[in-house]
């Protein structure tokens, strides 16, 4: 089978990014995207990932991909994210703690790891939240709400090699970075700045809806849509959200729900205005977990974006509007009544084939995890760029559409074993839902992750490489207080008898590190003041 002729069918961000990355990759193709007029996008999606960590590459790999810079910011009411934030899922009012973008800085010695479980042995009252302060320099700006940007350093520059090991600029050098924006009106930038304007030759938008899908031994014979014309193609890409009306709904296949591994199922959504943007506007998403699943807000540069992940399994949609707007409230909300409320259900989970005979798909229709970790943009350029992989191969078999969905399918599963950590670390036990999550059995998924823990000493499996000091596995469990070394595997080892000597020197050094990060970036500018200075001029 040769692919000359593409149809993707489904104008959300999905369809749009699919259009995008296909038209800079295979310039010779023909691409059609096909959207419903009275079908609307799902209109939420707001926090991206950075790359760096646990082999995962982050929205600005793909934008570099297409070769897009921060000219779309001002359009999709972006700003910078750093960081993401937890909120109360170790136990109820247990606080916060993040989970930054970028690798950890550990002084380029691996084993330093272990200095932070050293201090905290020692010092037990040092708070969770210090695991990240210690090794990531961004926290420097979190905690003081400073931008990693400001006139000496440009996105641009944000973008190189962040791995030197700088003397100066530090906190900005090592730091990654992401965006939250709105995923719709990127679909709408992606669609008229760049799949009209820059590939306009190569590329059809047609607006109709596709109301029948025949099919011959090839798979689909042509999509007949509502204005009669009949569309033909060498490959259709389902970007129809959630119906998933051609992999789900034309070719049956079956879809793998997540919800042993993650319970929610339910979204109520919200748009707040801003009162004091100077100080709502933070480069971090923030997740707070409250009686029945957590309230995410996401700031973007003209609201700000939020929502209550629930499972209806545990609480009805309207008693968890009453638990989203008192949780409102008590973050400080204003005028909650008047604000307007979309119920969203969700389908968690994906298709057990990603690529059947002519037909894929990308995006909500292809699978989605839950927004713990802002993961479904990440999912759906992750998607596609392992198409773009099949179809620079040039010629696609069985073998080829098989590899489509490994590939998917291995990024897809380590981050759902990321967004289900998150809730097995969790010890809440104040309603029926957090109960009945703490006495789920842990995932196969992060049996491996078990395995590295209690009863094993730290030092050995991670100079074997079987506790990935790079990953998210440490700042997480970190932050949910499980550490894989205590006082008592020390006595075990026998390490513990120059304890003071060796580790006071280290301990020392991290306090300090952390400090000098601090005063570097306190006169920096807000994340406010810089986006109104340099992005979203007036
Ligand atoms: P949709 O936006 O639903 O688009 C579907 C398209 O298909 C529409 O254009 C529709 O018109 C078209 N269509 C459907 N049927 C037909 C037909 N018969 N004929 C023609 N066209 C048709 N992602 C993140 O990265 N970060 C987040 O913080 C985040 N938060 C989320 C919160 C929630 C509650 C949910 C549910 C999702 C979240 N996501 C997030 C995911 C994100 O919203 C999606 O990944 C993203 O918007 C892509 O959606 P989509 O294009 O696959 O589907």
């Amino acid at each position: 089978m040769i692919i000359k002729n593409i149809v993707i069918v489904g104008g959300g961000s999905a369809g749009w990014m699919t259009a995008t990355t296909l038209l800079s990759q295979f310039p010779d193709k023909k691409i059609t995207l096909v959207e419903s007029p009275n079908i609307s996008t799902i209109g939420v999606g707001e926090s991206t990932v950075a790359g760096g960590q646990s082999g995962f590459n982050g929205i600005i790999n793909w934008f570099d991909l297409v070769n897009i810079k921060d000219e779309f910011m001002p359009h999709t009411d972006a700003i910078h994210k750093l960081s993401i934030g937890f909120e109360d899922f170790y136990y109820k009012d247990s606080g916060r703690f993040h989970y930054p973008f970028g690798i950890p800085y550990t002084f380029n010695h691996k084993s330093r790891m272990n200095d932070w479980y050293y201090k905290k042995i020692r010092y037990p009252e040092t708070p969770v939240s210090d695991y990240a302060n210690c090794f990531y320099p961004a926290m420097a700006l979190v905690n003081q709400n400073k931008s990693l940007f400001n006139e000496n350093f440009s996105v641009t520059q944000g973008r190189k090699d962040l791995e030197k090991d700088a003397t100066n600029n530090q906190v900005q050098l090592l730091s990654e970075f992401s965006y939250q924006l709105d995923a719709t009106k990127l679909g709408i930038w992606l669609r008229d700045k760049y799949c009209k304007a820059r590939y306009g030759k190569n590329f059809t938008h047609i607006l109709a809806e596709v109301k029948d899908i025949p099919l011959n031994e090839k798979g689909i014979k042509h999509l007949a849509l509502d204005s009669g014309q009949k569309l033909t193609g060498d490959l259709f890409i389902d970007c129809t959200g959630f119906r998933s009306l051609l992999l789900g709904q034309t070719f049956k296949v079956p879809f793998n729900s997540l919800e042993k591994l993650i319970p929610n199922n339910s979204a109520w959504a919200t748009k707040i205005p801003y009162t004091n943007p100077e100080k709502q506007i933070v480069n971090y998403t923030n997740c707070t977990a409250i009686e029945n699943g957590w309230v995410w807000e996401i700031p973007l540069w003209s609201r700000m974006g939020s929502g209550y992940v629930f499972s209806d399994k545990f609480v009805s949609s309207e008693d968890a509007l009453k638990e989203f707007k008192k949780a409102l409230i008590k973050k400080g909300y204003k005028n909650v009544e008047d604000l307007e409320y979309r119920l969203i259900p969700m389908k968690c989970g994906s298709h057990s084939q990603l690529w059947v005979k002519n037909t894929c798909a990308i995006g909500l229709s292809a699978g989605f995890i839950e927004p713990l970790h802002s993961n479904g943009l990440h999912s759906t350029h992750e998607f596609i760029f392992n198409l773009v992989r099949v179809l620079a191969q040039g010629r696609i078999n069985q073998w080829d559409r098989q590899c489509f969905t490994a590939s998917c399918y291995y990024g897809f599963n380590k981050f759902s074993a990321l967004v289900a950590l998150t809730y097995t670390l969790s010890h809440r036990d104040d309603t029926e839902y957090w109960r009945d999550i703490q006495n789920r059995d842990s995932p196969d998924v992060l049996k491996p992750q078990l395995a590295c823990g209690y009863g094993t000493f730290f030092d050995q499996k991670m100079l074997r490489g079987e506790y990935n000091t790079q990953g998210a596995l440490p700042c997480m469990s970190a932050g949910m207080n499980w550490n894989p070394t205590d006082i008592h595997t020390l006595k075990y080892y026998n390490t513990f008898d120059d304890f003071d000597q060796t580790y006071s020197f280290y301990i020392n050094q991290l306090n300090s590190r952390k400090k000098k990060w601090n005063k570097e970036v306190k006169n920096f500018m807000s994340p406010y003041q810089y986006l109104k200075k340099y992005i979203h001029r007036g």
